[in-house]
């Protein structure tokens, strides 16, 4: 019979810095033994693991580069391991996956799929999870490992996996909550499988929407992001040091940093949470008793500015025809073939005879002109002349009802006076205004406008 503390864990979710070596799993095993709601523990891959698969995953390495790549992930196994006192079972597993890991790279790189990728990928959730389990328990914590294949179900769209959340809801109640009445229940971020059982992943990032969605199937108090920031900052730390810690903000100012680029949370974490009305905590394990901020429903204050978003990788595609001018159906058209090539748009501004829009190329190595493929762009130029422009940066300056606030312009363009903007979206949501930038002024325009937006005056306002 589970008592009232195990009806509403806390889902917490470590990332990958977080789990980088022994002493870092060791403070984030502190932190859960300290929060005993805490009873479903989420893992990353620990640190730089995941980008060494990738690596191995693209099958252009050769046979000493894979060697050199293996045995790079191998040691960062060891080095957790040899602080542990582990019982010949785990070693015997964790060998096991490693050996795994090893022949599916070999695999890999002989015929390099989609699937396999995913496959491979899901080794570093697997082996930190299985480690930060062993750390808990050599803390005396009662704790079990779960392989989260068994309930994140997902569709087959290897790479970036669709949660089937009918289906986890049911699965996590049926295997998942039975074991919280006892156990501390530590499993994989990132991971899931399709209904044939193939392993799948949600994506770069993905281990703060599989904790979102846990949270969501097991009705959670709370699910709690610890990371290397104490919270979400009004800019990403790492480009000023002037960006400071936000106590709380709403889901939709939330929702639109993430969609924007702030990497401290991936980009759907906030949608199952809203769904279900969960409160999420992003803190640092580095420093938890810092705090750090509440993302919640309703907040006590709504400023206008809250926050400043960049996120690199833009192509921006115009599409341009005088035969157009006062001709219905120009943007239909453009549109229609976008979504006949599957590929989705962000940002989009026209003229009579035009139109701009922005396509995200992260991730993709070669560029936006990668995902650009022959086909679409033969079609588009029977529409118009097409230019593409790339390395691009999107700026979304994040808050409340700035579609209809004064004063907004003046700040932003003094801001701005020597900057060339590409374009600029303002009016189509309340919560953000954004606008394309050259990449390579995109730090020092986050930073002066930080500058004009949040510089602090004597009284600590912005
Ligand atoms: P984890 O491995 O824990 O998932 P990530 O590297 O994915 O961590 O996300 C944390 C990082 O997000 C921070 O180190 C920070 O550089 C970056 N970041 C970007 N924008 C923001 C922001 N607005 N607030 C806090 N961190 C941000
Ligand atoms: N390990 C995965 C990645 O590096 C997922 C995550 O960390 O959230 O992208
Ligand atoms: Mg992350």
């Amino acid at each position: 019979m589970m008592n009232n503390l195990t009806n509403v864990p806390i889902v917490a979710k470590f990332g990958g810095t977080s789990l980088a070596d022994y002493s870092a799993m060791s403070r984030c095993a502190d932190i859960i033994i300290n929060c005993p709601k805490s009873k479903v523990v989420v893992v990353s891959a620990s640190s730089g693991v995941t980008n060494l698969l990738v690596e191995l995953s693209t099958g252009k390495l050769n046979g000493p580069q894979r060697t050199v790549a293996i045995s790079d992930i191998r040691a960062i196994q060891q080095k957790i391991i040899d602080n542990l006192a582990l019982s010949d079972q785990v070693i015997e597993s964790i060998s096991h996956l490693l050996a795994q890991l090893s022949d599916l790279s070999a695999a890999i790189a002989l015929k390099p799929s989609a699937k396999l990728t995913d496959k491979l990928l899901s080794f570093g959730e697997r082996l930190s999870s299985t480690l930060f389990t062993q750390v808990l328990i050599g803390k005396g914590a009662s704790a079990v490992y779960f392989d989260v294949r068994d309930v994140l179900r997902t569709d087959s769209h290897f790479g970036k996996a669709q949660p089937q959340v009918g289906a986890i809801n049911q699965l996590v109640s049926e295997r998942l909550t039975p074991l919280l009445a006892d156990n501390i229940v530590v499993t994989q971020g990132f991971i899931g499988a399709d209904p044939s059982g193939a392993t799948t992943t949600l994506g770069r990032g993905g281990s703060d929407y599989s904790a979102a969605l846990l949270g969501e199937a097991l009705g959670a108090e709370q699910i709690n992001i610890w990371t290397d920031v104490s919270g979400i900052f009004t800019t990403d730390p790492r480009i000023t040091d002037q960006a400071r810690a936000i106590e709380e903000i709403s889901f939709n100012e939330a929702a639109e940093m993430a969609t924007f680029g702030a990497k401290v949370l991936h980009p759907s974490t906030l949608v199952p949470a809203m769904r279900k009305n969960i409160p999420v905590f992003v803190g640092s394990t580095l420093n938890p008793q810092a705090g750090g901020t509440i993302v919640r429903n309703q907040t006590n204050t709504q400023p206008v500015y809250r926050a400043i978003a960049l996120r690199r990788h833009q192509t921006l595609v115009t599409v341009t025809s005088m035969d157009m001018l006062h001709a219905p159906g120009f943007l239909a058209r453009v549109f229609t073939l976008l979504a006949k090539h599957n590929l989705s748009v962000d940002l989009v501004t026209t003229s009579e005879i035009s139109i701009a829009l922005t396509i995200d190329s992260t991730g993709s190595e070669s560029g936006g002109r990668a995902i650009l493929t022959p086909e679409l762009l033969a079609e588009l130029r029977d529409v118009g002349q097409v230019t593409i422009e790339e390395e691009l940066a999107l700026v979304a300056l994040i808050g409340n009802k700035i579609d209809s606030s004064y004063g907004i312009g003046t700040r932003l363009f003094g801001a701005l006076s020597d900057v060339n903007v590409r374009l600029i979206c303002h009016g189509a949501s309340q919560h953000n205004l954004c606008f394309l930038v050259d990449d390579n002024v995109a730090s020092d325009v986050v930073n002066r406008l930080h500058q004009q937006m949040f510089s602090l005056n004597s009284e600590g306002q912005a």
